[in-house]
């Protein structure tokens, strides 16, 4: 960090945080806990922008990928949840291979390289349903690269077929995925996980499935959900467990900060969308926390095109990806669109005065 920048972080808090950075000693939770409270954003964003282009310099990565959301019958129907349902609701839809065969051509024909799927916990699907469907993705593209299933339902796919985790990845691993997306991570923090989804998973748990997959040699991302009932010492606490971690496997790729909407769930959230001061603090104050993690992402189908766009100098420098058939966050009252071509990803870098780098879930171009 140049002293210049240095000498530009007035306020005092920051100062002993951006002295810290520059000495490349990990900040403390409690100097998360000042980031995430401060109204300093544009110092904030300066230290996490050093710190952003070190590692990437102007490079902004985007991808271009579906996105398979199989069911949406959920065993769990978890408080925070607006896309699960039971299976007996009219909404209720199971994938057949046949229709998953006709999304994948489809969005073949729009140039996609990565499938990114998840859905909900369905008892009725056994592993020979995810096995069969990740080799006949395969085999439509046999480059695509498979970016599947979240820890929980790792878990769920363990017990329901009463084999390890271990053996869940290997045979998936075997039939195609090539990384793991990172969600079902919340909140970690017992208190808030127990009220937002108190039948998933454990963070700790989920914190094991992950350190299963790294041992494994299979990478992964970290999700954190904010803007429902957490408090600022919530956050430090995920992102301080998801750095230590990391200390151990360095299998993380990525971290994901994912605002909550909570249309059409059980949880009230204190607005219905996080306000802007609060992405920027929680992606500069990711970025300047996390220093051992390579990338930051801003999904702008859950922050909006022009916020994600924005954080591109506040620590982000994935902007996600093209995102064919989202449907979890739309069916939470996101407003963006349920599609954004590479032309526009491009665009929104660019207008940034950034360089777009096309990527997979891997960051290997
Ligand atoms: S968040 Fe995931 S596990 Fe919870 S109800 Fe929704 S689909 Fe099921």
């Amino acid at each position: 960090m140049s002293d210049y920048l240095l000498n530009s972080i007035h306020d005092k808090k920051l100062r002993s945080i951006a002295e810290k950075v520059a000495a490349e000693i990990p900040v403390t939770e409690a100097d998360a806990v000042d980031m995430l409270c401060t109204n300093h954003i544009l110092e904030l964003g300066a230290i996490a922008d050093d710190v952003r282009q070190k590692l990437h310099g102007t490079d902004s990565f985007y991808g271009v990928n579906m996105n398979l959301n199989y069911t949406n019958v959920c065993e769990l129907r978890c408080p925070l949840c607006a896309y699960s349902c039971d299976e007996s609701d009219e909404k209720a839809y199971t994938l057949s291979l046949e229709e998953i065969e006709k999304k994948v051509r489809d969005a073949v024909a729009f140039g996609i390289d990565e499938v990114h799927i998840v859905g909900g916990l369905n008892p009725r699907l056994k592993i020979e349903y995810f096995e069969a469907m990740l080799r006949q993705i395969r085999q439509i593209k046999p480059d695509m690269f498979i970016v599947g299933f979240t820890a929980t339902e790792y878990d769920y796919f363990a017990k329901l077929n009463h084999i390890s985790v271990e053996e869940v990845f290997r045979r998936f691993v075997e039939a195609g995925v090539g990384a793991l997306p990172g969600g079902g991570a919340e909140i970690f923090a017992p208190a808030v996980r127990n009220i937002i989804a108190p039948k998933k998973i454990s963070g700790k748990r989920w914190l094991e499935v992950m350190r299963i997959a790294h041992s494994m040699g299979i990478r992964t991302n970290a999700t954190m959900l904010y803007n429902h009932i957490e408090k600022p010492s919530d956050i430090a606490d995920h992102l301080s467990q998801i750095r230590s971690l990391q200390n151990e496997t360095k299998g993380f790729k990525a971290f994901v900060p994912l605002p909550y909407h909570d249309a059409n769930t059980e949880i009230r959230a204190n607005r219905s969308i996080s306000t802007g001061f609060e992405d920027i603090r929680i992606y500069a104050a990711s970025r300047i926390f996390l220093h051992n993690i390579p990338h930051i992402k801003a999904l702008w189908m859950y922050l909006g095109e022009k916020m994600a766009q924005v954080l591109l100098c506040f620590g982000a420098d994935d902007i996600g990806s093209t995102y064919h058939y989202e449907k979890v966050v739309h069916a939470a009252g996101a407003k963006t669109a349920d599609y954004g071509s590479e032309t526009y990803l491009r665009n929104l870098i660019e207008n940034a005065g950034m360089k777009p780098v096309k990527t997979t879930s891997n960051y290997q171009m």
